[in-house]
């Protein structure tokens, strides 16, 4: 007797729907990750018809994500991270980076991806100073009152919040009310890290904007805001943006040009 096979791939943990794309899955596949299925590729196909350097963006991203984490946790004196929207594993994530400095830096990822959750959280839970919450990012509240964020930070002392990749999924009209409400959580000295989809408000790429977001918005992910940098900018109510190079004016700038060869860091054998 033979068994009927399964379309699924085999690395397909038990549960998750394979038929329909997911943020973090397409994301993994521009980022030439394995944990994504033929559906995710689709979508990553019809986007690079609009925007054939989607993977260098996806990179792009994922770099500024590095960069900051080691800016954070080297001249912010960072040791306490809440990544929310960590996406699936893959070289060099947040806790990797901190804990090189510190040992004991403590991160906590937030996801809801069934994938993630399924066997990302396993892979980026790898020590004691690094946990996992399930909850909706674009629930402050949620977040903030989750036993293991409650558990692992304190909000008394500087956190690091990172919402990098994710607010262009958040849709609503109230994205710095939503900030806000995170932002009003942190302690004096804590840094709030972003990247976004962005709109440079020339008619040539708002055009393409608005094709992106509308190709999103009808493909299975279902989410995807250009925001305008003033747009932006009011997404970090509150906080004083850093200058994004040596000797650049502060301002919100592109994950490429934002300190490309690195953030400025001590030297090394400075205590
Ligand atoms: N932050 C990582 C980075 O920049 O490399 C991953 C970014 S990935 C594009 C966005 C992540 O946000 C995905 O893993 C997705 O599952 C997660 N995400 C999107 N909406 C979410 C929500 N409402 N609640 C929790 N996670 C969400």
């Amino acid at each position: 007797m033979s068994e009927t096979p399964s379309k699924a791939p085999s690395s397909a943990p038990v549960g998750v729907d394979t038929t329909t794309a997911s943020i973090a899955r397409v994301y993994d596949a521009a980022l030439n990750g394995k944990d994504n299925f033929e559906v995710d590729r689709l979508v990553l196909q019809q986007v690079a018809q609009a925007a054939p350097e989607v993977n260098d963006l996806a990179w792009s991203n994922r770099k500024f994500l590095q960069r900051a984490c080691q800016f954070l946790a080297d001249q912010g004196g960072i040791k306490q991270f809440l990544d929310c929207g960590s996406g699936l594993p893959t070289a060099e994530n947040t806790h990797q980076i901190v804990q090189r400095l510190d040992t004991e830096s403590r991160v906590v990822y937030v996801d809801n991806d069934p994938v993630v959750l399924a066997h990302g959280r396993a892979l980026l839970e790898e020590n004691g100073f690094t946990h996992f919450a399930a909850a909706d990012i674009f629930k402050p509240e949620e977040v903030l009152a989750h036993e293991t964020v409650r558990g692992q930070l304190d909000f008394d002392q500087p956190v690091g919040l990172l919402h990098v990749g994710t607010l262009h999924h958040y849709l609503g009209e109230d994205g710095p009310e939503m900030m806000r409400a995170f932002i009003d959580a942190l302690a004096p000295g804590s840094f709030v890290a972003i990247a976004h989809f962005f709109d440079p408000e020339t008619p040539e790429h708002s055009e393409l904007a608005r094709r992106m977001e509308e190709l999103f918005l009808h493909s299975p992910m279902g989410s995807g805001r250009f925001r305008t940098r003033s747009e932006i900018r009011a997404l970090v109510p509150g906080m004083e943006i850093m200058p994004p190079g040596p000797d650049a004016p502060a301002d919100v700038e592109l994950c490429d040009r934002w300190w490309p060869t690195g953030p400025r860091l001590r030297p090394l054998n400075q205590a």
